[in-house]
């Protein structure tokens, strides 16, 4: 075994993804299970699939084009707003993207148009977490240019709350996405099939709302990987939390005295926090760092303290663990969102897939049906 690395289980990966599936779907809530965080790792993406999850959607074209590669055959959604300087493979390579700005629309409808293909646009609307989407009122607008331009059909409208800014979605935003896409449909005579309501974050709402109104669909990474819901970072019931673990390698391990002497300036990274004089720990550096993880997402076992990290290495103080660290032992570590997307995009972090049996069998039934 190779250290540093993910230890993702597809078993708990699929139950996370197919309780969630189950309880929007009662709502009338469709999921697209968003792969950013995983870099657009097949095996999950086509687990989420079995799972019931109604489409794909990611930040990035090239997580995309990894999945299409691997022959996924779904809906594939790009979640952020287009560069222009990539609406060819836009248009090539997904079905749908959001989008909030109409010089894009309009290379994106030239895009398609060249390739013969019809592109589909959700839009994207800003209701008050200030990151991507059109102001409420400008959004006649933009819909008129859209329903004007070839090669493009309106898929929706949608929404993302609490990313920049930790706006939660609520009955009064929720309800305002909602009516929008009424007054579209009664202005233009159209019919709005997609109302994306938002991330993770919507699931508190969507989940206890009275009404979801409108809202037919949710975008969903984080939860469906870490069992968490954002807002307040709670366990969802019935959920797993340790579908993916950490582990790294130990590289020292030694009695140290635990605050440091000589004339302190700053550290690798910055200002050092006044450390207290404990006497002598059991120090432990283990071979993963900053490139690897973001150190603040970790969750040690019980009884291990992280101390600080710099570019490659962690040091621990593991005075009330269980064991003694000797050089060469493993670490498990479950991670938080920040960690596990820095620990799933370094290439020094091996992703080790565990198939028990049950997804095995899942993941073969997906390639046969996709090929
Ligand atoms: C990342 C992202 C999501 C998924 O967010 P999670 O918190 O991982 O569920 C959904 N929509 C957009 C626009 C995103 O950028």
């Amino acid at each position: 075994m190779t250290a540093p690395r993910l230890q993702i289980d597809l078993n708990k990966i699929y139950h996370n993804a197919e309780t969630l599936v189950a309880r929007l779907s009662k709502r009338g809530i469709s999921v697209t299970g968003v792969t950013k965080a995983s870099m657009g790792l097949p095996e999950i993406a086509n687990v989420w699939l079995q799972a019931g999850v109604s489409g794909l959607g990611d930040s990035r074209i090239q997580n995309l084009d990894t999945l299409r590669r691997a022959s996924i055959v779904a809906p594939m959604v790009l979640v952020r707003s287009p560069m222009l300087s990539q609406v060819d493979q836009v248009v090539a390579l997904t079905d749908v993207s959001l989008n909030s700005e109409v010089e894009v629309i309009r290379k994106l409808s030239a895009a398609a148009n060249t390739i013969n293909r019809i592109h589909g646009i959700v839009l994207m609307v800003e209701l008050g977490d200030l990151r991507e989407g059109i102001m409420p009122e400008l959004l006649e607008a933009t819909v008129a240019e859209v329903l004007r331009l070839p090669s493009l059909v309106l898929e929706g409208i949608g929404t993302n709350l609490a990313c920049r800014c930790g706006v939660s979605p609520d009955d009064r935003n929720m309800a305002e996405l909602s009516s929008l896409a009424d007054s579209l449909e009664a202005t233009f005579g159209i019919s709005i099939n997609t109302v994306s309501g938002g991330n993770s974050a919507n699931l508190d709402w969507a989940l206890n709302c009275a009404d979801t109104g409108r809202i037919n669909n949710l975008r969903l990474g984080e939860a469906l990987l870490l069992g968490c819901e954002p807002l307040h970072r709670q366990a969802i019931k019935g959920l797993h939390t340790d579908a993916v673990t950490l582990f790294a390698e130990v590289i020292e391990s030694k009695e140290k005295p635990s605050k440091p002497w000589g004339e302190i300036a700053q550290s690798a990274f910055g200002a050092v926090p006044q450390s207290n004089d404990t006497g002598s720990i059991k120090q432990s550096i283990l071979a993963i760092g900053r490139q690897d993880i973001d150190p603040c997402g970790l969750t040690p076992p019980s009884g291990i303290v992280i101390l600080g990290a710099s570019s490659d290495h962690l040091v621990v103080d593991s005075g009330n663990y269980s064991h003694q660290l000797a050089v060469g032992a493993e670490i498990p570590f479950q991670l938080n969102y920040s960690a596990l997307l820095r620990a799933m995009t370094s290439p020094y972090v091996t992703k080790d897939i565990m198939r028990t049996p049950m997804t095995r069998h899942l993941a073969e039934n997906a390639q046969s049906s996709c090929a």
